[in-house]
């Protein structure tokens, strides 16, 4: 089965390999393994410990989300959140649950955010000191660029929590040119391509020493876990993780580090994209987004016009032929989407293409083009 959906993604088989075996976290030999990974996920973010630290969880990315917001903005803080997207939307909903105030910058879930939108929000609300923002928007595929943003934030004084979880890994954004940065969280299945079950933070140092107190959570306090870092050693992993998870996303990044790092893993998602973003367009389908504003990292496309189209069957009869894609979607119009990351080629996309075409045929549906 080809897996085209934007994390948990195909992985390699010596990544799973890793995973194949037990483990105890806390032995000397494994306790360098891990040592070791957060060292090469500062390199990644393109920082050091000097500035940086590696602060990862069990879990999911929305559970570092949860942490970071808790972490960095404090009790009953103001957060900016460009809303372009369903993971802002998420980002909106786990900050007013954890008691910060929201301010959501709306804007269409067809382009990234604009600096002078962001800008124009800031200027208005000076009890504003936070923005989240999502860097890749894994419902619709567009890209909110911290390079544009973030300027942006550090003019105006405010601090900058960045969701790269569909991000990081292949899209930039070096931490040594954003001090405005008060961390980029991630996880280990996607575009790093490990299996799931860890998330990342790479923190600013010194925002997390004076967060000290924020969280209102054990388990979610990212300074917690940078002073058990200091206590027990950066081998050490606070509470019980998911060990095998670990030991694969050493060997991604072996793999990574392979392909060029991040320049070269962004190569060939982009070399994904066009194939899939080509073909689709070639049987006659709309992507939902213009050329301009398609990301590298998922293609999401509308839903046919013709009233045999629809999703279940369709996710059905692709897999039928060897794809899984996704059998939800998160776009403000109804679509489907395709991860274009993992360990897949831009030969697996022709043939997802093929899929695509063949699929559609066993419904019946001709006429391809959105309503
Ligand atoms: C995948 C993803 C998350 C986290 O999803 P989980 O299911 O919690 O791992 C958060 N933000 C973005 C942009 C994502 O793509």
């Amino acid at each position: 089965m080809l897996l085209l959906i934007p994390g948990p993604v195909q992985t390699r088989a010596e990544v799973r390999a890793a995973a194949a075996q037990d483990y105890a976290p806390w032995d000397n030999d494994f306790r360098k393994v891990y040592a070791r990974i957060r060292d090469r996920v500062l390199a990644v973010a393109g920082t050091s410990a000097a500035t940086h630290a590696t602060l990862p969880l069990q879990g999911c990315g929305h559970f570092m989300m949860e942490a970071a917001v808790r972490t960095f903005v404090p009790p009953g803080g103001k957060l900016l959140v460009p809303a372009n997207g369903s993971y802002a939307q998420r980002a909106i909903r786990l900050a007013r649950e954890a008691g910060r105030q929201v301010v959501e910058l709306t804007a269409p879930d067809t382009q990234g955010i604009t600096a002078d939108a962001v800008a124009a929000a800031l200027a208005a609300d000076p009890a504003i000191g936070h923005v989240a923002m999502v860097q890749n928007e894994t419902g619709s595929g567009i890209v909110n660029d911290p390079a544009v943003i973030g300027p942006v934030v550090r003019a105006a004084g405010r601090r900058l929590i960045l969701d790269a979880v569909s991000a990081f890994g292949a899209l930039p954004c070096p931490l040594a040119d954003h001090p405005e940065i008060d961390a980029l969280l991630f996880t280990s299945g996607k575009c790093l391509e490990g299996l799931p079950g860890i998330g990342f933070a790479v923190a600013r140092i010194e925002s997390v020493t004076a967060a000290a107190g924020n969280a209102g959570s054990w388990s979610f306090d990212l300074s917690d876990v940078y002073a058990h870092a200091l206590r027990a050693g950066w081998g050490s992993f606070r509470f019980t993780p998911a060990v095998q998870a670990l030991a694969a996303f050493d060997v991604a990044l072996d793999l990574h580090a392979a392909e060029g790092g991040q320049p070269g893993r962004l190569a060939r998602y982009t070399e994904n994209m066009q194939a899939l973003y080509a073909g689709v367009r070639g049987l006659g389908l709309t992507p939902y987004l213009a050329p301009a504003h398609q990301g590298p990292v998922i293609v999401t496309i509308h839903q046919p016009s013709d009233p045999n189209f629809a999703l279940q069957p369709f996710v059905d009869a692709l897999k039928a032929r060897g794809v899984l894609i996704s059998n939800f979607f998160n776009t403000q119009a109804p679509s489907f989407r395709i991860g274009c990351i993992g360990a897949v080629t831009p030969e697996d996309m022709r043939r997802a293409v093929a899929a695509i075409d063949g699929a559609l045929g066993d419904l019946g549906v001709t006429r391809r083009q959105a309503a």
